[in-house]
């Protein structure tokens, strides 16, 4: 195995515009730096091993689960309904209410805020839909300085890249990684690898941007229309800090997240963190109802897509996520191949369903990368279909003629041969013999990346067909 210490980070895919993102290719340079491929499967896993432990503790786990997925399926239902009411709360608790229908109109509005309080700087803890609208950078743009204040994602922004999960942002790292980007960019000491020492470093040249920041931004994991709420759940209270401390409040939340009443919050507040990271609650669970004393507070509500699928009869159901991120860490495609192979803000299992449904054409390759094991739909705790919805997905690409020529001519071929049973045994028969003769090196060289993890089974003395016809159909006691 390659040295953890000195194997170089590999880096995600190489994102053109909106061509298709080649994740296949991310992935291969992934599982190349075998440490780093070693390490991040092992992280993944022992997440997956808490979340199973913490459920085996819960008798109503199940039961929980289902009834998540029916109070999703029920806000989709009313979702309209639902974020009027929240508005009409949310106002009267004194809160600024905005509506953004996508990307674009949701960084303007922002922006706008921000010039209004001629804010400079703003301090945000983490939130995958300002990832989905690219509003940092858009930000920045227009000569806003943003400080991420989660020690993942300021680790990702420190060092120019985008978080790989969506809940352990830089999990792809080795402690070495980090490291060498604090000595870069914050002037940490050289090769000194101690976590403590490194999450003091990113605390203590955070906390200065806290003190002073203009603005602080929060996203939300949940939307409360009874009472007008947002709660935010953390485990480093650096939302708590960033909604707190500067005294404009700006709240960035798709409108997915809506949920009818307080006493449906208990029930996602028990799966997420358990689903997550096998802990039993987030050390912060923070309810924000209004502007902080003297402050000003600001929710912007993004649709940016989410209409479109809820249209969608196959594809709604992946608005019901809660972003717990258990699907990727029990998905072996993702546990092997890194995040950011992916080349899209979303990955693993909810990244493939998400993903094409911004742009099909740039995402046709993820829904691919995936086994349908099921294993993510097993996982899930809002019951998302996720396996049905990945294949669904190739479906609709096909449909859609957005196969790549490969895949195509593929397809095609195989579509053809197994239309005709006769040319189909034929054709396994041959290989099978051509298989156990050809010279190993034939077999496993530098095109065939499939065998460099793996060894074919040896090919068996007849095939199942041939055995069946030679005991059964011929002896007149089975069907062809
Ligand atoms: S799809 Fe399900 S398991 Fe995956 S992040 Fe969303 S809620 Fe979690």
């Amino acid at each position: 195995m390659s040295d953890l210490q000195n194997e170089p980070q590999p880096r995600g895919a190489k994102v053109k515009g909106r061509h298709p993102v080649d994740q296949l290719e991310a992935a291969n340079r992934f599982i190349a730096a075998e440490a780093h491929q070693k390490m991040h499967d092992q992280r993944l896993w022992d997440l997956r091993k808490k979340r199973d432990a913490q459920m085996h503790l819960i008798p109503e786990w199940e039961e929980l689960r289902e009834l998540a997925s029916e109070i999703k399926e029920h806000t989709l239902d009313h979702l309209a309904d639902y974020l009027e009411e929240f508005e009409r709360n949310a106002t009267a608790n004194g809160v600024h209410v905005h509506w953004a229908q996508d990307a674009e109109e949701s960084n303007q509005i922002i922006n706008d805020i921000l010039k209004q309080h001629q804010a400079k700087t703003l301090v945000k803890s983490k939130s995958m839909l300002s990832e989905e609208c690219h509003l940092r950078q858009s930000l920045e743009k227009s000569g806003v300085t943003v400080i991420e204040t989660d020690l993942g994602e300021r680790i990702q922004q420190l060092d120019n890249e985008d978080p790989s999960h969506v809940v352990v942002p830089a999990v792809h790292k080795t402690r070495t990684d980090v490291s060498k980007v604090f000595v870069k960019t914050l002037h940490a000491e050289q090769g000194n690898n101690d976590v403590h020492y490194l999450a003091e470093t990113q605390r203590e040249t955070t906390r200065p941007y806290i003190l002073n920041a203009d603005a602080g931004m929060t996203g939300g994991n949940y939307l409360v229309a009874e009472t007008g709420a947002v709660v935010v759940c953390t485990n480093e209270g650096n939302a708590d800090l960033s909604a707190n401390t500067p005294p404009l409040h700006i709240v960035t939340v798709g409108i997915e997240k809506i949920i009818p009443k307080m006493e449906h919050l208990a029930v996602f507040i028990r799966l997420l963190s358990r689903s997550a990271l096998g802990s039993p609650i987030t050390q912060y669970t923070s309810y924000f109802r209004g502007p902080r004393k003297g402050g000003e507070m600001h929710v912007v509500l993004v649709d940016n897509s989410r209409s479109t699928r809820l249209a969608s009869e196959k594809f709604r159901a992946g608005l019901k996520c809660i972003r717990c991120g258990a699907c990727m860490n029990t998905c072996p495609v993702f546990r092997r191949s890194g995040g950011l192979s992916y080349g899209s803000t979303y990955a693993g299992p909810i990244g493939l369903i998400l993903s094409p449904g911004y742009n099909a054409h740039k995402y046709r390759n993820l829904p691919f990368a995936s086994s349908l094991n099921g294993s993510c739909t097993n996982v899930c705790p809002v019951k998302i279909n996720l396996h049905e919805q990945i294949f669904a997905w190739r479906e609709t690409l096909a449909d859609e003629k957005e196969l790549s020529l490969s895949k195509r001519i593929l397809m095609t071929s195989l579509g053809k041969l197994f239309a005709h049973p006769k040319a189909y045994r034929t054709a396994v028969q041959t290989g099978d013999k051509v298989l156990s003769y050809l010279p190993h090196f034939i077999v496993y060289n530098q095109f065939n990346a499939w065998g460099r993890q793996r060894d074919l089974p040896k090919t068996p003395k007849e095939t199942f067909h041939s055995w069946y016809a030679k005991n059964y159909i011929n002896k007149g006691k089975g069907d062809e």
